[in-house]
């Protein structure tokens, strides 16, 4: 049965999953990102890993290609392009995973792939306009407008953590100074906790363990025991998320904006503030004119069904399909396609 591989590189995880040709995805199968020493070996273990989930699909599973949706992930060259989390540098990874495993491979940028899954299979089948924020190690941005992916001159749209928060402000992985996604983020609420323990003296639980144990979770949970220090840090997390709304609604007028990512486990922590603060800066014509929900895709799913669903049309995977409206949008060459795809197992 010939099928294909979604890839989603995260900032610290990877997760394959395997689209068959009912729309069924199977997996993910997780390993870590950073666990290579080089490229080299980290593409070598994602064939491996790839090859290892399309074995435990379907005896005789056959596979015709590969979508790797990646942070700073080009569409148009199929590189990575020094991704700010990751310390690669450019890769090109589409002919480096193309050698390795023998089948073509399509690129795109891990927040564009949420987008399109969002917008094929998730909460974004209701919208026309949507944006899809990832907020974890990092903050993405895809843009779905007027039915059609922004991709921008050079593939490169759409780096609304890349946006100046503040004048000065907290250094970036991209070299900057005060970038959105050092404070809305699951890192910018840990630098926002740590500053708070820092500055003040009120007690707190955490203040006793190893920095690097003062993860999410762990302010997440300190927060729902009622820690001060942990909530305040999810209230300015919020406000700061909250702004970057009202702007994105500001400039693109969406029906919907999604949010998605390991910050959003934090649930009404983080979006009680942020939808406080959008009310407070949204420019006053906005108002009441966007849906905020949370994905219900989880663990990457939506990347993962975007970067399958991609490749499944570059390669015209046999009986597959997707709505007719969404596809043409998407996709100039393959077959036409008129129903809307079955999901099957769904990604956990
Ligand atoms: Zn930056």
């Amino acid at each position: 049965m010939p099928v294909v591989a979604g890839v989603d590189i995260g900032g610290t995880n990877t997760r394959v999953g395997i689209l068959d040709p009912s729309g069924a995805l199977f997996g993910p199968e997780t390993f870590p990102t950073r666990g290579s020493d080089t490229v080299q070996t980290y593409v070598a273990t994602l064939a491996n890993a790839i090859e290892a989930a399309v074995h435990a699909t379907h005896t005789g599973a056959r596979l015709m290609g590969v979508g790797v949706a990646a942070p700073a992930g080009n569409c148009f060259n199929g590189t990575i392009q020094s991704p700010s989390n990751l310390s690669w540098g450019t890769v090109d990874i589409r002919s480096a995973l193309a050698g390795s495993i023998g089948v073509p491979v399509t690129v795109a940028n891990d927040a564009a792939a949420a987008a399109l899954g969002e917008y094929w299979y998730g909460a974004g089948r209701a919208a026309r306009h949507c944006v899809v924020l990832t907020l974890g190690t990092g903050m993405g941005a895809g843009f779905i407008l007027d039915g059609k992916l922004l991709r921008g001159a050079h593939g490169l749209a759409g780096e609304l953590g890349h946006v100046i928060l503040e004048r000065d402000g907290r250094l970036c992985g991209c070299g900057r100074r005060g970038c959105a996604e050092t404070y809305a983020s699951a890192t910018g609420l840990c630098r926002t906790f740590e500053e708070l323990l820092a500055r003040r003296s009120d007690p707190c639980a955490l203040r006793a363990s190893q920095p690097s144990a003062r993860d999410g979770r762990a302010i997440c949970e300190a927060a729902r025991e009622g820690d001060v220090l942990s909530r305040e840090a999810f209230v300015i997390t919020g406000r700061y998320l909250g702004w970057v709304l009202a702007d994105l609604a500001t400039v693109v007028d969406p029906d919907m904006i999604i949010l998605s990512g390991g910050l959003m486990n934090a649930g009404q922590l983080v979006l009680a503030p942020a939808l406080e603060w959008f009310r407070e800066q949204v420019l006053p014509v906005r108002q009441g004119t966007v849906r905020i929900v949370q994905s219900h895709m989880v663990n990457g799913g939506a990347a993962i069904r975007g970067a399958a669903s991609l490749a499944a049309l570059q390669v015209g995977l046999p009986g597959y399909r997707l709505d007719d409206a969404r596809f043409e949008s998407e996709v100039a060459a393959g077959p036409v396609v008129r129903d809307a795809v079955t999901p099957g197992a769904p990604v956990q």
